[in-house]
């Protein structure tokens, strides 16, 4: 028999669907003295284009909001990171159309392993009532992970992920010495529990750490879907030190 050839739904997973939980009130999180601020609502001089990193990122900003555009393609920190603690808001727009992956589609890259969506993808994505395969939905590992609960709220309100990420070691040889760890919380609920990663995202086939890399920029992503823009605001950072 012929080997089939790889396909992108080979690694959706539908089951089982996390519970649904209603965050508490979303509160206005300050950053700590020793953050670094990525963003604090008036320019993008801590961004560049992820495609040229020579270029500046070419988001929009306007009353203290960040927001895609999606000719304008991802953008990642001019600052590279290892572990660290981050704290990031993301809102879909109301009048936020399509459904499943094209519903509002962004992502955060945890590091970034260069052009286009290389690298390690925590999903951003309106799921408050939506539909898709759960390793894709927001708060997930993109297909690795699925969250442990759904606490999205609903197109318009802000959302929030503080995450903390272990970056990965590698041997001198490139082989892993210890996988990337990453705990998530959503809207305040703990979705992904120190969870080790098999490798950077892969869209079809499965992920392995087949890139030896150090320190790496956050990233940002404008998916290539046809719904309205999803904006961001309060991104702030504390580096770790190395595990
Ligand atoms: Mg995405």
């Amino acid at each position: 028999m012929a080997q089939e050839k790889a396909k992108p739904e080979d690694t959706e997973v539908y089951t089982p669907v996390p519970p649904k939980v209603t965050p508490g009130k979303f509160e206005y999180k300050e950053p700590p003295s020793d953050a670094l601020i990525l963003f604090d609502g008036k320019n993008l001089d801590e961004w560049v284009s992820t495609e040229d990193r020579n270029q500046p990122a070419k988001w929009k900003v306007d009353h203290g909001v960040m927001t895609v555009n999606k000719t304008g393609g991802n953008i990642e920190t001019k600052r590279t990171f290892g572990s660290y603690q981050l704290h990031i808001e993301w809102r879909v727009p109301q009048n936020i159309t399509g459904q499943g992956q094209a519903r509002g589609n962004s992502g955060l890259f945890l590091a970034s392993l260069g052009k286009g969506d290389a690298g390690y993808e925590l999903q951003i994505l309106d799921s408050y009532e939506n539909q898709t395969y759960v390793n894709g939905m927001a708060g997930s590992i993109y297909k690795q992970f699925i969250p442990l609960a759904n606490p999205s709220r609903k197109a318009g309100e802000w959302n929030v992920y503080d995450v903390a990420w272990k970056a990965p070691v590698f041997n001198e040889d490139g082989s892993v010495k210890s996988p990337a760890m990453v705990t998530v919380y959503f809207n305040g609920v703990l979705v992904q529990d120190n969870v080790s990663l098999f490798g950077p995202t892969q869209y079809i086939g499965k992920p392995s750490y087949s890139i030896k890399h150090g320190d790496s920029p956050i990233k940002l992503q404008a998916h290539g879907d046809k719904s309205e823009p999803i904006s961001f605001r309060n991104i702030w950072v504390r580096p770790l030190p190395a595990w």
